[in-house]
């Protein structure tokens, strides 16, 4: 039988709907300001299978996926119900989830996991839906960021993590021959470093986990010489692989007031 609720689930699983995606040390923090000084971070997972029990009915679901941006992992409320982008019909009109179909092309399509805004602004005039003026796509694509959906950096547009979290089957399914997971991690790898002779592709924090310490990096598959620059990531150097330590220093400290 599926265990009751308590109003700290209930007020974990409000900020939850409210933010749609959080960073798991933050979790771990309000889980601890909720639950005083019960400080095991496996816990936090079994506190969260209580409210996905309670969800399903409603095929509703948090679930945990680690950034392409920077290694931390992150906790989504991932609705369940619809297997596609028609899960944002009712925020978006048409012409504008055309967009966004087009601008996951140009990303997927993409080496480097990103499209850049001027790509993106030329696909203004060829939907089919109804054509947008500039002004309009940058006001969509302004939308798609602050709803999550898009992360934005220097003009370049990549798949947010809660995105990448929830629209992994839609991806996989829509994208078939051009997507891989990650050869660490196992997650789908957009923005990543490919072998160049077997074509296995990392996460970047994930490569920086991998070679960090190797002088001659070498394809954890065919064992051929890695050729990138080994990315560096100070999030992935202070985090364990699992969420067995809170991530970040500040945030750790926060927990620490907060659990007195
Ligand atoms: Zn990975
Ligand atoms: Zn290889």
């Amino acid at each position: 039988m599926n265990r009751p609720m308590t109003d700290h689930h209930r007020r974990f699983l409000q900020t939850m709907m409210s933010s749609g995606v959080m960073e798991s040390s933050k979790a771990n923090a309000l889980y601890l300001n909720f639950c005083g000084d019960q400080s095991a971070p496996a816990q936090l997972d079994e506190f969260i299978d209580v409210i996905n029990a309670q969800l399903q009915p409603m095929f509703m679901n948090i679930r945990k996926g680690t950034s392409e941006d920077n290694g931390l992992e992150y906790y989504a409320l991932v609705n369940m119900a619809e297997t596609d982008i028609t899960r944002m019909s009712s925020d978006y009109a048409d012409n504008e989830l055309e967009l966004f179909r087009k601008t996951m092309d140009l990303i997927v399509e993409s080496e480097r996991g990103a499209a850049s805004s001027t790509d993106i602004l030329n696909c203004g005039d060829r939907l089919q839906t109804k054509k947008m003026k500039k002004k309009d796509v940058e006001n969509v694509l302004d939308r798609l960021v602050h709803d999550k959906w898009l992360n934005e950096k220097h003009g370049e547009y990549t798949l947010s993590t809660r995105c990448v979290i929830e629209m992994e089957p839609y991806i996989r399914n829509m994208y078939q021959d051009l997507v891989k997971p990650c050869a660490m991690c196992h997650s789908l790898a957009f923005q990543s470093q490919t072998c160049e002779s077997c074509d296995v592709r990392i996460h970047l924090p994930c490569a920086a986990k991998y070679f960090k310490n190797h002088a001659d990096p070498q394809c954890p598959s065919c064992k051929e010489y890695w050729p990138h620059d080994i990315p560096v990531f100070p999030s992935v150097s202070l985090s364990q692989p699992t969420s067995s330590q809170p991530n970040a220093a500040p945030v750790s400290t926060a927990s620490r007031r907060l659990r007195k």
